[in-house]
Parts: structure tokens; sequence; C-alpha cells
């Protein structure tokens, strides 16, 4: 297949690249590179363009023709969203709104979507389904849950057929293949810690010590990017099936505290993590964990890093010599 991966030079997007390419398959890549990095898109060749400029947009499907797109151009930091709202809805609506036009107009009837278990807000039971309320206490979570709704509809309308990927924690990285974690300014609590431990001159905040949970901290579902982008390939395949639009909850299944995070990664690298305690960040859920039964039963998906300590490893190989 040719795929258009937007958002491709991203963190996720450029890992689900790699992996397309892979498998055999055409990728091309367009992306503002606003956050993005050109050495990051090396599987095919890079169309830069924002899908907010339906000229441009138009432009990247004029004389190809693509069979799918995957879909990760988006703002994705919680707390960012709590203070700049209309960027996120205009980014993440409005931008999905006008590739899903360009694709319309170009005879493209394929979209795997990059969605969030910040879709589902404050969970109320333990592992979290696709059949879990949807109410997300977030900006960015509202964002992407519109955006999972003008799906089902263009489903309906159009016979648009779709799969929404809701990542809960994305984790580790490809350092053998020049790809990793990379966002500055950087809000995420993996490569945050490793920044940490690598400059103990500037020590980790943890967000919060006094949430419902068993040592105060957030609990999250960490899952390798390789596996999600293993996920991609798998939903690729499952439209081919399966007409209309579906979603899938993807993470381990287990859930790990920020404190937790940090023990694990002493142990994987050997060095302190020093790390001050800092006051809640607006936005975060106390505990977020997956059931990701669907994709295991359906897409017949199962992440092979299943550990924290084997994701950390991998995030550590990167951060100690990241390509850019
Ligand atoms: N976190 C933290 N310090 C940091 C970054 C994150 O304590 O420097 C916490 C954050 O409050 C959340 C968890 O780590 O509870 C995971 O946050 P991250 O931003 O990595 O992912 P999110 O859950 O927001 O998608």
């Amino acid at each position: 297949m040719h795929l258009l991966v937007c958002g491709g030079a991203g963190y996720v997007g450029s890992h689900v690249a790699k992996v397309l390419y892979a498998r055999g398959h055409r990728v091309t890549v367009l992306d503002n590179l606003s956050t993005g990095h050109r050495e990051a898109v090396r599987w095919g060749p890079l169309i830069q363009a924002d899908i907010l400029d339906t000229a441009s947009l138009d432009a990247a499907f004029q004389g190809r023709h693509y069979d799918a797109v995957l879909h990760f151009c988006a703002r994705s930091l919680v707390g960012e969203s709590m203070v700049a709202p209309y960027d996120y809805y205009e980014n993440n609506v409005v931008g999905t709104l006008n590739l899903l036009q360009a694709m319309r107009r170009h005879d493209v009837e394929r979209i795997v979507f990059s969605s969030t278990a910040a879709v589902f807000g404050n969970p109320v039971s333990s592992l979290i389904d696709e059949d879990h309320p949807k109410a997300p206490i977030n900006p960015y979570g509202a964002s992407k849950l519109i955006v999972e709704r003008i799906l089902a509809d263009a489903a309906h309308a159009y016979g648009l057929r779709s799969v929404c990927l809701r990542y809960f924690n994305a984790a580790g990285a490809s350092a053998e293949d020049g790809i990793g974690e990379c966002h500055e300014p950087e809000t995420h609590l993996i490569p945050n810690l490793l920044r940490a431990l690598i400059n103990p001159a500037a020590p980790l905040k943890v967000f919060g010590q006094d949430y419902p949970t068993p040592d105060g901290t957030c609990v999250r579902d960490y899952v390798h990017v390789l596996d999600l982008a293993d996920a991609h390939v798998r939903a690729l395949e499952h439209m081919e099936r399966t007409p209309g639009a579906h979603a899938f909850n993807l993470g381990n299944g287990t859930g790990f505290s920020v404190l937790q995070v940090i023990q694990a990664a002493e142990q994987v690298t050997g060095h302190r993590v020093l790390f001050e305690a800092a006051p809640r960040r607006a936005g975060d859920p106390p505990v977020l964990v997956a059931s990701s039964q669907r994709a295991r039963d359906v897409l017949g998906w199962s992440p092979t890093y299943t550990g924290i300590a084997d994701i950390l490893r991998t995030a550590w190989d990167w951060h100690r010599a990241p390509a850019f």
C-alpha cells in the first residue's frame, strides 16, 4: 500500500513509518515540522505542509494515490491544552476536518486516527475498556473525542473506514533506527526523568503526591511505541476486511506510579534520579490503565514489551545518544 503518514516526523508517527516500511509498504510523510524532526523522516519522502492550510493539503494529494492515511498531527499536551484550548480545537479538530475533506476530494477512504486515553476522563473502573464512559477532563481529550465522533458520522454518511487507536502512555524508542522521543520543551515523565538523571542539576518535578493512589502519585499504563506501531499495521489490515468506524484501547494493562517508574529507571540505568515534589498538574486524572482485550481479540495484537524495565531500557539507549 502507499500510505500517507501525517505527522510522520513526530515521535509515534516516525516509529509507525519505520514499521510500515519494514512490512513492505510505501510511505510518504506529511508534516509541518512544528514539533517533529526532519531527521526522523527516514522511510519515505517528506511533504512539508500544514493541515490548517487546505491548499497545501490538496497539493499533497494531487497526482498521487494513497490507499490510506495515518493521522498523527496533533497538539498533545494535557497541561498546555488547559491554557490554550483554542489552539487545541483548531489544530486537532479543524485541522483533522481539513484532512478528512481533502481525503474525500481525492477519493481516499481509509484512515487510522491517533487517539488517546484522555477521551475517558476520570476512570470509573480499574481497567478502561472501549465501552467505558467518555468524559474528557481536558481540551486535549475533548478535541480527540470530537474527531472520533466525526469519524463515526463519516462512516455512516460517506462510507469512510476508520480505526481510532487510543494510546495510553506511549514510551520507549528505537535507538538503533535513530528515532526516539524528543520534544522541546519536554513535558513527558520518562524523557524528563532520563534528562534529570543525565543532568542532576535539573531535578525531576513529581507533579502531585496527594492523589488517591497507593503512593500518592499518578498511575499510568506505559506501552512501547513499537508495539503501538504494530497495532497500526493491524488496523490497516482490519479496515481491509471490515467497513465502519472502529476504536481500540492500547496499553499493557498494568499501571505504574510516577515513583515506581523512577525506581525502575534507577534499576535499569544504575543511576539515582533526583526529584522534588511539585503541585499537581492541571488536567491529570489519578489513574489510567487500559484493557486492550478488544485489540487482542479483534486485531490479534499483543504487546511485546510487557515490562516497564524493558521499555525504559530502550528509552535510555536513545537518551544516552539521541540522533537529534
Ligand atoms: N509527570 C511528572 N513529572 C514530569 C512529567 C510528568 O510527575 O516531569 C507525571 C504527570 O503528572 C503524569 C505522569 O507523570 O501523572 C505521566 O505524564 P506524561 O506527561 O508523561 O503523560 P500523560 O499521562 O500526561 O499523557
